[in-house]
C-alpha cells in the first residue's frame, strides 16, 4: 500500500543528498524527519523536523522512529547498529544493503557472485599481507581502506614497485587494488520499487579529479554506450539480490575488455544529480515514490547533451555569477556553512537541445 499523503519519511543523514531527497518528498505532500550527529546538517533546511543525536543515542532513536512512518538514508556510512535499532516494519530496505555496501570487499565478493568483474583485489588485514598482495596483485594499484573511505580518502596509489617498498599498513583493514586502465568511468543508477519493478537513468561518463567525482556527462560515448547492458544486468542482479527498495548505484571502469566493477552506494549519487533537470523523474522523487510505495516514475532522458558539474570549496562564494553564463545553467547550492577546500558546494547543471 502506498503511504498516505501527510506522512512521514524518515532519513538518516544530513547532507546534501538528504536536503535534495527531502524537496522531493515535499513536492509530493510528505512530512520529513531528519536525524543526524551534530554538524553542518544542511538537509534540516528542507526537513520539517530534524533530530541532531549521536548514532548510538538510543533515545533519540526511539523519538525519531515514534515519528516516522517509513525510514530511509542518505549516507551509507550510517552505523548498521543504528539501522538495526528502529524497528524493522518501518525501514524502507533491507538493512543487508548497507552492510554489503559499507565494506569494499564484500561488496567486490558480492559483485563478483552475481557474476561481476572487479579489478583483481587481495584483501589486507596487516603488513605481511600487504607484502603479499602487492606482491600477488602487483603495481600500479591502490591501497584502500576497506570502510569509511570517500571521495578518494583512506586510499593510496602504489604507482611503482619502488613505491611499494615505502608502503605501510595503514592499521586498519584495507583492500589492494590492481590499477585498472579505463577509458572513462561510468555509474548505473537504477530504481526498484516495492514490487520489484526495476528502472534505469542513462548512465553518464563520470569524470574524477583527485578522487572526487568532477563532471558527469551525457551522452557518455560509445564504449560506455556498448557496455552499458552488461553493468545494467549486474546492478539489476544486485538489487534483486539484496531485496533493494529505492535508487542504487553501481560505479563501473569502462576498459577494453569490458566494464569493471568498481563499488556501489546503496543510495541517490552524485553522478545522478543531473536527474533533476535532466530526465523526466529525478533520481530523488524516484527514490521517494519507491520507498513510499508510489507507481514509478520514467526515468527517460529529456535532452541531447547534459552535463552536471560539481562546485567545490570556494567556487560557491561565486557562484551566483554562473546564472549569467549562456547555456542554461541550473545552479543548486547545498547552503553549506564552510567553504572548505575539496567540499562540495553545489552543482550546476546544463541542458542542450530537448529530444522529441
Ligand atoms: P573509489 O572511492 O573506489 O570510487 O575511488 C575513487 C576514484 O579513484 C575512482 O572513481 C577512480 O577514479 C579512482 N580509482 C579507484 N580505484 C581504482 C582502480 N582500481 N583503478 C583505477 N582507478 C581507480
Amino acid at each position: 500500500m502506498a503511504l498516505a499523503t501527510g506522512s512521514t519519511i524518515g532519513i538518516l543523514g544530513g547532507g546534501q543528498l538528504g536536503r535534495m531527497m527531502a524537496v522531493a518528498a515535499l513536492q509530493l505532500g510528505y512530512r520529513v524527519v531528519g536525524f543526524a550527529p551534530a554538524g553542518d546538517n544542511v538537509a534540516a533546511d528542507a526537513c520539517t523536523a530534524f533530530i541532531t543525536a549521536d548514532w548510538d543515542d538510543r533515545q533519540a532513536l526511539k523519538d525519531f522512529a515514534e515519528l516516522c512512518d517509513v525510514v530511509t538514508w542518505e549516507f551509507e556510512n550510517v552505523p548498521v547498529s543504528t539501522v538495526a535499532a528502529l524497528p524493522e516494519a518501518l525501514l524502507a530496505c533491507p538493512v543487508r544493503a548497507l552492510e554489503v555496501a559499507q565494506d569494499r570487499l564484500r561488496e567486490k565478493a558480492f559483485a563478483a557472485s552475481l557474476g561481476g568483474v572487479p579489478a583483481p583485489y587481495r584483501a589486507v588485514d596487516s603488513a605481511a599481507d600487504l607484502a603479499a598482495a602487492l606482491a600477488e596483485v602487483g603495481t600500479p594499484g591502490i591501497l584502500k581502506t576497506a570502510r569509511d573511505g570517500y571521495d578518494g580518502k583512506g586510499q593510496w596509489r602504489v604507482r611503482s614497485g619502488v613505491e611499494a617498498g615505502a608502503v605501510t599498513f595503514p592499521g586498519v583493514t584495507c583492500i589492494y587494488e590492481g590499477f585498472v586502465t579505463y577509458e572513462t568511468e561510468f555509474s548505473v543508477i537504477l530504481v526498484r520499487g516495492k514490487d520489484g519493478t526495476v528502472k534505469f537513468w542513462d548512465s553518464t561518463a563520470n569524470l574524477h579529479e583527485g578522487g572526487m567525482l568532477a563532471r558527469s556527462v551525457l551522452p557518455a560515448g560509445g564504449l560506455v554506450e556498448a557496455q552499458v547492458a552488461e553493468a545494467r544486468n549486474l546492478a539489476a542482479k544486485v538489487a534483486d539480490g539484496l531485496g533493494y527498495v529505492g535508487v542504487l548505484t553501481l560505479e563501473f571502469f569502462a576498459t577494453r575488455e569490458g566494464p569493471v566493477f568498481n563499488e556501489m552506494a546503496p543510495r541517490v549519487h552524485n553522478s545522478g544529480h543531473w536527474t533533476i533537470e535532466g530526465a523526466a523523474t529525478s533520481q530523488f522523487e524516484n527514490h521517494i515514490r519507491a520507498i513510499c510505495g508510489l507507481p514509478l516514475g520514467v526515468t527517460k532522458t529529456r535532452f541531447e547533451a547534459i552535463e552536471m558539474r560539481n562546485i567545490v570549496g570556494e567556487e560557491a562564494l561565486r557562484a551566483h555569477a554562473i546564472l549569467a553564463e549562456p547555456g542554461e545553467p541550473h545552479l543548486h547550492l547545498y547552503g553549506k556553512a564552510e567553504a572548505r577546500e575539496g567540499r562540495k558546494m553545489g552543482h550546476v547543471t546544463r541542458v542542450g537541445h530537448l529530444l522529441k
